[in-house]
């Protein structure tokens, strides 16, 4: 019987009383997923006309008093500290940050939709109490972008955020349960500016529309600023939670003032689509284990193939088809020889190893591997240099099958 193990087991992350609840590091082996993740979403942020910055963790308070987070969000936020007569607060989101660089210099109606990617720590004032794993934390690292670009782009914008949410899941082998338009709420939590909710509500709703989605309109989940749609998980025992988001807002807009020229040569001002494809790598990450149980798809697992020599005989030739994996293909892969125990106990161990390449003295002789697939699968020996081939391509791929038949 198989035994699931969490993030803490798999020897993902961990965290200690002196760091801080909510405060997790990340060891090795989750280090290696999460920057799996990082560097699919930039890629695919990259290939989808995104640029990359770089913010700080915090700003003045003003910027929050500004962009409305001081008046409507300070409950979840650190509270401020002092520097050399200023205050410096740790930021709740990274929206605020943005706004001031796509302000920094002026922009035409040609730069529009200008797409900012950041993939950065955000914090979060969470009572103890709540904390727990990846889940719930006081540091969330976010994949996040702000889209600054014409009312008439928005909706071609959070349908192609959709449509790479619907990719990026494919790719990790998760799901949405359900597409949520999370509306604003009773009490003063939310920026009052109904002409400017109603316009953004219909905007998103055109967008679920037209994408083919069925959803759910809730009331009380809004952002402060504006409706969302919300891509929705569930986890194994039925709970369910937020990864994605695409947003619409037209107050920070307004209240940093932000403009652009436009073919007129008057200045407008443009509408800010927030987006998040993974949501934070610590959700996802907690989801990921919850789905997969630590058999990630091959392309994010911590270790993507063993080496399994069957006698001392053949370890050379073990060692030299890791490192042609490793030098070839940049895969991560690592040998596991007798002295680790016997070939049952070794493949045992390296269950959660999405590949195992075995060789006896047949295989070494004739260069091939005798490849077993972790999800029990045994195939005829074949050629190394096929085998290679034919992972690596699977992994470059962001493949969720481990060797599709024919
Ligand atoms: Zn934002």
């Amino acid at each position: 019987m198989e035994q699931r193990k969490s993030g803490r087991e798999l020897g993902l992350f961990g965290t200690d009383p002196l760091i801080g609840a909510g405060l997790p590091y990340w060891l090795p082996d989750g280090a290696v997923v999460r920057h799996a993740l990082e560097e699919y979403v930039r890629e695919a942020e990259r290939r989808a006309g995104y640029r990359h910055v770089y913010s700080p963790v915090l700003g003045k308070r003003e910027l929050y008093e500004i962009s409305g987070h001081w008046d409507h969000y300070s409950e979840d936020m650190f509270p401020p500290m002092e520097v050399g007569g200023e205050e410096f607060v740790m930021r709740p989101s990274l929206c605020p940050h943005h706004a001031v660089m796509y302000r920094s210099r002026a922009h035409s109606y040609r730069e529009l939709p200008l797409r900012m990617a950041e993939l950065g720590a955000m914090y979060r004032a969470e009572l103890s109490g709540v904390l727990g794993g990846l889940n719930r934390v006081r540091a969330i690292h976010l994949n996040d972008a702000h889209i600054f670009c014409t009312l008439e782009q928005v909706e071609d914008e959070a349908r192609g955020a959709l449509e790479m949410i619907r990719e990026a899941y494919a790719a990790l082998g998760i799901s949405a349960v359900r597409y949520r338009l999370s509306l604003p709420g009773a009490g003063g939590k939310y920026v009052a500016a109904p002409e400017k909710w109603e316009r953004a509500t219909a905007l998103l709703k055109s967008v679920l529309e037209r994408s083919g989605v069925a959803y759910e309109a809730e009331e009380g989940e809004a952002a402060f600023y504006g409706p969302k749609i919300d891509v929705q998980v569930e986890d194994r025992a039925g709970r369910e939670s937020t990864l994605s988001t695409v947003q619409v807002d037209f107050h920070q807009p307004e209240q940093f003032d932000l403009r652009y020229v436009g073919p007129d040569g008057a200045r407008h001002r443009p509408v800010m689509v927030h987006r998040s494809i993974i949501g934070s790598v610590e959700r996802a990450v907690a989801h990921l284990v919850d789905v997969h149980g630590g058999a990630f798809p091959a392309w994010m697992a911590p270790s993507q193939i063993v080496v399994l020599p069957v006698s001392e005989g053949e370890f050379a030739y073990a060692e030299a088809f890791a490192e042609r994996c490793r030098a070839e293909r940049g895969l991560r892969v690592e040998v596991a020889g007798p002295e680790l125990g016997s070939l049952g106990a070794r493949i045992r161990n390296a269950r959660l190893v999405p590949y195992q390449a075995v060789v006896g003295a047949k295989e070494a002789d004739a260069g091939q591997v005798a490849l077993r697939l972790r999800d029990g699968r045994r195939l005829d020996p074949l050629p190394a240099a096929e085998a290679l081939d034919r992972i690596g391509s699977l992994v470059a791929g962001h493949s969720t099958e481990l060797w599709p038949s024919a």
